[in-house]
């Protein structure tokens, strides 16, 4: 039996409504740019041709109703609410059809930001990670079957801080459909269970800071919430 010299990272699981077995995560992949008027509002042109990807790790998924310690390193922690889909079988140079029937299901997810972080990278032509993937960036409520879900377009998506609505769009809105993106990202990447997407965020992004509470939503998916906490002090 292999011995190791620390404990093994811990399995990070989203719970899926209805059933008692949890969605064990491996990979996070976020597409960039998913809105037109999200894109506008960053001052970026939208791609039209492909999506476009960066990742978070397991270890930035934090579950809704938890709080937040205001993360280090930022002065501009921005909300962004998104559509996640969980991949529920193995996928890769798929079509658009065999692309949708690996969707496993849905969830609201929040895709937090440190915005000054991921500015000064894309000034540098750098990586965005240090803006993107950090402990507690990868908000994610329950997830819902895709066959309770039905077909992604109509549905509402929201997100209100502290009682004011700050995204409020639809899914059709997407520049990049769900299927697409699935079928995009298997030309690169085996996808297999346990890979996550966030689909990107509506227009409205904006600052949070302490003592804040985001409450967002889609019809037809459990809603998700979050507390900005005050800043983890060094032990
Ligand atoms: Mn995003």
């Amino acid at each position: 039996m292999t011995s190791y010299l620390f404990d093994p990272p811990a399995i990070h699981a989203i719970p899926v409504s209805g059933a008692s077995a949890q969605y064990p995560v491996s990979r996070i992949f976020c597409v960039g740019r998913n809105y037109a008027a999200h894109a506008a509002e960053m001052g970026n042109e939208v791609d039209r041709e492909a999506p476009f990807y960066f990742t978070k790790s397991p270890q930035a998924l934090l579950a809704t109703g938890a709080i937040l310690p205001y993360p280090p390193g930022t002065q501009d922690l921005h909300h962004e609410m998104e559509l996640a889909l969980a991949i529920g079988q193995p996928v890769f140079r798929a079509t658009r059809d065999a692309a949708r029937a690996a969707i496993f299901g849905y969830g609201c997810a929040l895709d937090m930001t440190r915005r000054d972080l991921q500015g000064a990278a894309k000034d540098k032509r750098r990586p965005w990670d240090l803006g993107k993937d950090f402990e507690g960036s990868a908000v994610l409520a329950p997830l819902t079957p895709a066959e309770a879900m039905g077909e992604i377009g109509p549905q509402r998506i929201h997100l209100a801080v502290n009682g004011e609505i700050r995204q409020d769009a639809t899914l059709d809105e997407m520049i990049h459909g769900v299927a697409e993106i699935v079928a995009d990202l298997s030309r690169y990447y085996h996808l297999a269970p346990g890979d996550l997407i966030l689909t990107g965020t509506p227009a409205g992004v904006g600052a949070v800071g302490p003592g804040d509470v985001l409450r967002g939503g889609i019809d037809g998916l459990a809603p998700i919430s979050l507390t900005i906490g005050p800043a983890d002090q060094p032990a």
